[in-house]
């Protein structure tokens, strides 16, 4: 089974709400302080609430990004509120 720990490594952790069509990038160094590093994704998953529709949604995506993922340097805020694209109107 799949911990923390193997994912830090080299991949970013999503949770996806298909009704919303929500991605919120969770923190896995924040979560491995909470939770230890042998936690696992599986429990995780089951643990995903959406904050917009309250919906279980148990599911994650998970994206490789490399050992030097970090390089990438690109970051949510925790609370990105609705990330709404311009309206044309
Ligand atoms: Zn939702």
């Amino acid at each position: 089974m799949q911990t923390l720990q193997d994912l830090a490594q080299a991949f970013r952790l999503y949770a996806v709400c298909d009704p919303c069509a929500r991605v919120a990038l969770i923190d896995l160094n924040q979560l491995m302080a909470r939770e230890g590093p042998e936690y696992p994704l599986e429990r995780v998953r089951m643990r995903l609430k959406c904050t917009a529709c309250q919906r279980r949604t148990h599911a994650l995506r998970v994206v490789y990004v490399g050992p030097q993922g970090r390089a990438s340097g690109f970051r949510y805020a925790r609370e990105t509120a609705h990330p709404k694209t311009a309206d044309p109107s």
